[in-house]
């Protein structure tokens, strides 16, 4: 998984021994398993993960993650990113990421409510404490958060929870309006070309996959593949993702089947023809086997890592430039960062402000990512890194750790 190693950020900085030791132990791991009873009797075990990075900036922050595939080892690169992400971004927040291992995800309400309860029952004082502030990623949505908030009743313990009971207006798409915003930046002010004449392929149609795809509409974008789990679509002229809204309405079901369409894999879909590919599903999609078949001119990461270091390699010496994950998917921290600060004010945002503000933010750090990468001639990974590490150690001497 392509996360920059210090190693090679030393080549750019000095980094003292004990600076780098900070930023490469987590600061914590807590693992214990939730267990619950379905409907039907059974007992089902989860192995969950909740690690907190590096927390200079603030408390952990970083989402919940429910998958078949979870590992401590994948929790823990993910609050790396999280670190990275909110360095960048410069949010008052640690790193942190919390994984829960489920064999079967296909849940009923009264499951998921169960699970929901009981992680709250394991880590009642992080959370109460602010320590940890989940909020939803991969398998997990605002419903999972509300039952988090229905267990604590503080609101600001907890982000991406529903709009009525303080959610953020825009929190729901803010993932997938940086991803589209950083697009659009890199297309206009890299490629010096306009949305509507590129084609792009979006692997993934769940919350970032759905919400890049509708602003990258909006922005006037013509997405010619999209795929989810269980395989991809294809239409040359460009789908009316308002219908594809329509087709899938809730999280059961799959845009596979859509009509009017081809179908295609989804390894069709990253080795397509197009301008643009945005993977906006999960973690190590292009690998180094595929890594030398993609054709497309750029790659913009909406989701976490779904570069393995190898194929990063491979794409650098083949001149293919990849926007960073912690870039481009830093809507959702920025607009959790804006839902947090409203629960502890009573203050109330506006849909369109909180997009303004992802956009604000998303611009300055490409500026400052692309200024960083043509002095060091880095790719933009490394540039984001380098300014991430640097924030991170000044933040660091402030605070006397070093
Ligand atoms: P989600 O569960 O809502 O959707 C995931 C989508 O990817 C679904 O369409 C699913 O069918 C598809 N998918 C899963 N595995 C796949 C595979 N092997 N091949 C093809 N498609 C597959 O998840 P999400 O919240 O959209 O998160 C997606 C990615 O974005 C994750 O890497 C997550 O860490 C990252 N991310 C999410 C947020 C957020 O606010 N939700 C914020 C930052 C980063």
């Amino acid at each position: 998984m392509a996360i920059v190693k210090l190693e090679r950020i030393k080549e750019f900085m000095n980094i003292s021994y004990a600076a780098e030791m900070l930023l490469e132990k987590n600061e914590k791991e807590i693992s214990f398993s939730v267990n619950f009873k379905t409907k039907d009797d059974e007992i089902v075990f989860c192995d969950t993960y909740v690690v907190y990075h590096n927390v200079v900036l603030g408390p952990a922050k970083g989402g919940i993650r429910m998958a078949p595939n979870v590992t401590l080892e994948e929790t823990r690169r993910l609050a790396k990113i999280m670190t990275y992400k909110n360095a960048l971004t410069e949010l008052p927040f640690g790193g942190g990421k919390s994984g829960i291992r489920i064999e079967n995800p296909n849940i009923d309400e009264f499951t998921r409510i169960s699970i929901f309860k009981e992680y709250v029952h394991m880590i009642r004082e992080e959370l109460i404490a602010e320590q940890y502030i989940p909020a939803p990623d991969l398998g997990t949505d605002p419903f999972d958060m509300a039952v988090i908030y229905g267990e604590l009743h503080k609101p600001e313990c907890v982000t991406g929870k529903p709009v009525k009971i303080g959610g953020l207006p825009g929190r729901l798409e803010a993932t997938g309006r940086s991803v589209a915003t950083s697009t659009k930046i890199y297309v206009e002010e890299i490629m010096k070309e306009k949305l509507n004449n590129l084609k792009i392929a979006i692997q993934g149609f769940g919350n970032v996959g759905r919400w890049t795809s509708y602003f990258l509409e909006k922005f006037g974008a013509k997405i010619v593949a999209i795929s989810d789990i269980n395989g991809g679509i294809y239409n040359d002229r460009g789908f009316n993702i308002e219908k594809l809204f329509q087709y899938t309405p809730t999280k059961n079901t799959t845009i596979a089947d859509y009509p009017e369409a081809d179908k295609i894999t989804n390894k069709e879909l990253l080795e397509m023809d197009v301008d643009i590919l945005i993977p906006c599903a999960t973690e190590n999609v292009i690998t180094k086997e595929n890594a030398g078949r993609l054709k497309c001119k750029v790659i913009i990461e909406g989701a976490n890592d779904p570069v393995t270091e190898e194929a990063d390699e491979i794409l650098k010496e083949r001149g293919i430039p990849v926007l960073p994950d912690f870039l481009c998917n830093s809507g959702g921290v920025i607009a959790s960062y804006i839902e947090w600060r409203n629960g502890k004010s009573g203050n109330q945002t506006e849909k369109e402000e909180v997009f303004g503000e992802i956009d604000r933010k998303i611009k300055k750090c490409f500026y400052k990512i692309k200024e960083t990468k043509e002095k060091l001639n880095s790719t933009y990974r490394e540039a984001a890194t380098y300014i991430a590490v640097k924030f991170l150690i000044e933040a660091m001497h402030e605070r006397r750790w070093l």
